[in-house]
């Protein structure tokens, strides 16, 4: 059983599952009780396979978590109660005062808010633009630990050098972080290019249908962890390849609690299901509306690296099976981007992204609006920009409303 879906719909009944389930039951429980009191210690202490307590380890989240890991070809993963749960715990599981690390500044905008507060704790960051490895390299100081990137980013879709950073971090023994929420482990496997660890918010793609929250982190196994100085000695003792995720596990996923419930877990294994099918379609549709808007007289500007002229054209085509689903554009001088979002029908006004419906939500008012009009202005971000997150409506339906919200207002 090779293929991306089977695999995924045929995981759970691999192992002994309650009254032959199709699907890993939901277990709704919280502590686990033992016969002999020696078990109990030894499922404590380590020494034996076991559940302890609902904060660390459930069933049914624990199936999510072997899904993910097949998912991404890799070795193991830890399931939270949101995305930005898994990068808040990672990191603060894995750094220590004085450490520094080097990030994209193309980031999903509460990354780079979490980001700027390490800096208050004694961790100090670097933003610097990921499409050119070079600048990544002229970040990196001796007290440097990691790189963190996105695949594409929201909402300009930049992507990183993603291959030639891993290249460099494997040189210079970092850890390379790389969040594949933007792309999925069906369109991306970050361990293809030498990431270590792979963040993804479950909450988008994988899930899929705009109604759970959930982030995950993957340990690929392409990190030797002996080179990584904050391993507690506790999580030394397993393979050196597992280190990182056991020490995100026991002290970050224990300590700070930020865990995903099992009816969470159940909904995102549901989802899960059907992201290679719900992909093929968004991306589609993606293709044909960025087609269609970047011909069309009322549209300054499209965002979208399956574009020829896109500067990372080349590099989506080769590392991504398509390049997502998820776009940007600039409307013409005289169109108002208020009345432009009103006219849609079909498509909706709302916030998030990798819902089964088109999203259309205008940036600099809403997501980028707390950071002000100089650094949106830095970062490319136009008043009039627009980000749609493409759902998998018949692609007729949606080229029509673009069509009829666009020549109403010329
Ligand atoms: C949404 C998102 C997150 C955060 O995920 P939540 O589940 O909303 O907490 C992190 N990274 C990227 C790229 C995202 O799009």
């Amino acid at each position: 059983m090779t293929g991306f879906t089977t695999r995924i719909v045929h995981a759970d009944r691999r192992d002994a599952i309650e009254h032959g389930s199709l699907h890993k039951p939901i277990h709704a429980n919280v502590a686990y009780g033992y016969d002999d009191a020696r078990d109990l210690a030894a499922v404590f202490q380590g020494r034996q396979k076991g559940y302890s307590y609902g904060r660390q380890i459930n069933p049914t989240v624990e199936a999510l978590e072997r899904k993910i890991s097949q998912m991404e070809s890799s070795l193991s993963t830890v399931c939270f109660g949101t995305g930005m749960g898994a990068i808040g715990t990672m990191l603060f599981s894995l750094l220590r005062a004085g450490d520094h690390f080097v990030s994209s500044s193309f980031l999903f905008g509460n990354t780079n808010s979490l980001f700027n507060s390490f800096a208050a704790h004694g961790v100090d960051v670097s933003f610097v633009d990921a499409t050119r490895v070079e600048a990544v390299a002229d970040a990196i100081r001796p007290e440097t630990c990691l790189v963190f990137v996105e695949t594409i980013a929201n909402p300009r879709t930049q992507v990183a050098a993603l291959d030639a950073i891993g290249e460099l971090c494997r040189e210079r023994g970092l850890l390379y972080v790389v969040d594949n929420t933007m792309t999925s482990p069906y369109l991306f496997q970050p361990r293809e290019v030498g990431a270590g660890l792979v963040v993804n918010s479950l909450t988008k793609y994988i899930g899929g249908h705009g109604n759970v929250l959930g982030g995950a982190i993957t340990e690929t196994g392409e990190f030797d962890w002996r080179g990584f100085a904050n391993i507690y000695d506790d999580y030394r003792s397993s393979d050196p390849a597992l280190w990182g995720i056991t020490q995100i596990k026991k002290k970050g996923l224990r300590d700070f609690g930020a865990s995903l419930g099992p009816e969470a877990a159940h909904h995102i294994a549901v989802g899960a299901e059907t992201l290679a099918l719900r992909m093929e379609r968004q991306c589609a549709n993606t293709r044909a509306l960025c087609d269609f808007m970047d011909a069309h007289p009322g549209v300054r500007e499209v965002y979208f690296p399956g574009l020829a002229g896109h500067p990372e054209y080349d590099l989506a085509q080769r590392l991504f099976r398509h390049p997502g689903a998820l776009f940007s554009f600039e409307l013409a001088d005289q169109m108002d981007v208020f009345e432009f979002l009103n006219r849609l029908q079909t498509v909706i006004k709302s916030s998030n992204l990798g819902d089964n419906r088109t999203l259309a939500i205008p940036v600099a008012h809403t997501i980028y609006y707390e950071m002000g009009a100089e650094r949106r202005a830095s970062m490319g971000i136009d008043d009039s920009l627009i980000r749609i997150s493409v759902g998998i409506e018949e692609p007729e339906d949606l080229l029509s409303d673009f069509e009829q919200a666009l020549i109403e207002g010329r």
